[in-house]
């Protein structure tokens, strides 16, 4: 579904963010990237969402190139609506002056091109359902909601146009634990019901090691060490995952 290859990303300040980043993901498989802050997580998912230009290297989605494609461009390209994000805060994410109804419809009409009428409202509430937000909710505007049905409204307007890719980066970082739980559950299910394939960035190793099937351990942009989640937790291969494993709580 995804390719990658040789990914880099140099900053105009002549910082490197991201060094010859190369990988893939299979349809419906669930990747995570890990690694200290700073290590080039988020350049790195910026980049295959096309948020963010590459210096160098190449992104395929389906087959065809996305990295010629300039990020201020993406938003008309046919694959945006393949590859949805999920952000850390959805403070940040979620517009102040849209109710949750229009915030779950913004990429439909955007994306899908589909307009205010029953099919739309059908849609916003099929995917309200899904992630358990209840629909007498939808009129109410971010404030008027709390941080974990925040959560679920981002989590609904990224599957809203039914994408095959979702990059998550962080996404419960700002929650509750109590409340991280279940939207990872949740993120978990969707997952399995549609095949959507993950990225999933994360510092929390318990998280991905629960969420996702193969991990990618980053350090300073750079690839030290990947493998199935399970083996690379329980035997790292190079210390610097050993020592990231060993400050797990
Ligand atoms: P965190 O876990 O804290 O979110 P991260 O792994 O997501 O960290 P990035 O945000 O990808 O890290 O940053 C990687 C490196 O690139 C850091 O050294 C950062 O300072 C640098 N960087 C990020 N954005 C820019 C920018 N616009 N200009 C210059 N350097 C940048
Ligand atoms: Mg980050």
């Amino acid at each position: 579904l995804l390719e990658v290859l040789d990914l880099v990303k140099r900053f105009d300040d002549g910082t490197v963010g991201v060094e010859n980043f190369s990988m893939a993901i299979a349809p419906g498989e669930s990747v995570g990237l890990v690694g200290e802050s700073g290590s080039g997580k988020s350049t790195t998912s910026r980049m295959i969402c096309r948020l963010l230009d590459q210096t160098e290297g190449t992104i395929n989605f389906n087959g065809q190139s996305i990295s010629h494609i300039p990020a201020r461009d993406f938003h008309r390209a046919p694959q945006r609506r393949e590859i949805q994000i999920v952000f850390q805060d959805p403070n940040d994410s979620l517009n102040p002056r849209f109710n949750a109804f229009d915030c779950i419809a913004h990429p439909l009409i955007r994306l899908l091109g589909m307009r205010n009428g029953a099919a739309l409202r059908q849609r916003v509430g099929e995917c309200a359902h899904r992630v358990g937000l209840p629909a007498n909710l939808l009129e109410r505007f971010p404030h008027q909601l709390s941080g974990g049905q925040k959560a679920r409204i981002g989590i609904a307007r990224a599957i809203a146009c039914r994408p095959k890719l979702l990059v998550l980066d962080e996404p419960t970082a700002a929650l509750d634990v109590s409340v991280q739980a279940v939207v990872l559950q949740l993120l978990d299910r969707l997952r399995r019901e549609d095949n959507l394939a993950f990225l999933f960035v994360s510092h929390d190793l318990n998280v991905v090691r629960m969420m996702c099937q193969r991990t990618i351990v980053l350090r300073n942009g750079a690839i030290v060490e990947e493998g199935e989640s399970h083996q690379l937790f329980d035997s790292p291969k190079t210390s610097y995952t050993r020592e990231l494993v060993d400050a797990v709580p």
